[in-house]
């Protein structure tokens, strides 16, 4: 007899795919990189694609962690369009990477942590429902948006440390 899947809550799964998405943040920040993850799921529940953030790897400014996803879920399924698809951020999503969820068709994003500097969902522009724009797509913000937060706080913090300490005469 088959057993029987017992039925989680939407936010909790947000929860788990979050988890992934801060495990892929955590590695691009290994490699040096702006700690961002993503990942994109099928409406089965299938993780379709993976990506971190990986401009300075990869020389590449589009290498954001939601383009990278997105274009290993296009590849794995052979659709650029991903109907039906939740794309799961550590950080409110750029312009240019919520036009690539506009573009995609995904029915869903869930994001951490909140970017008032560059996002596109609502601190800077609201481009997952533009009235103007031909597609639209529910959003879950500040899903574990403190463990985002802090790992991309922390990152910064290290990085201007680092800055002074190079500055500084006493090596
Ligand atoms: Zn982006």
């Amino acid at each position: 007899m088959a057993k029987k899947v017992e039925a989680k809550s939407p936010e909790a799964s947000d929860q788990e795919w979050m988890a992934q998405a801060l495990e892929l943040a955590r590695a691009a920040e290994l490699a040096g990189e702006v700690p961002v993850g993503a990942i994109v799921v099928s409406p089965e529940g299938v993780v379709l694609g993976r990506g971190y953030n990986r401009t300075i790897l990869d020389v590449d400014p589009s290498a954001h962690a939601e383009i990278v996803a997105l274009r290993e879920a296009a590849w794995k399924t052979g659709n650029h369009r991903l109907a039906g698809c939740t794309v799961i951020a550590t950080l409110e999503p750029c312009a240019m990477c919520a036009g690539a969820l506009v573009q995609a068709r995904v029915a869903r994003l869930v994001y951490g942590a909140d970017d008032p500097k560059a996002g596109a969902i609502r601190s800077v522009l609201g481009l997952a429902a533009h009235p103007r724009l031909n597609h639209s797509f529910a959003v879950a913000a500040g899903v574990r948006g403190e463990e985002c937060g802090a790992l991309l706080r922390a990152f910064f913090e290290r990085r201007r440390a680092d800055a002074a300490a190079e500055q500084s005469p006493i090596k």
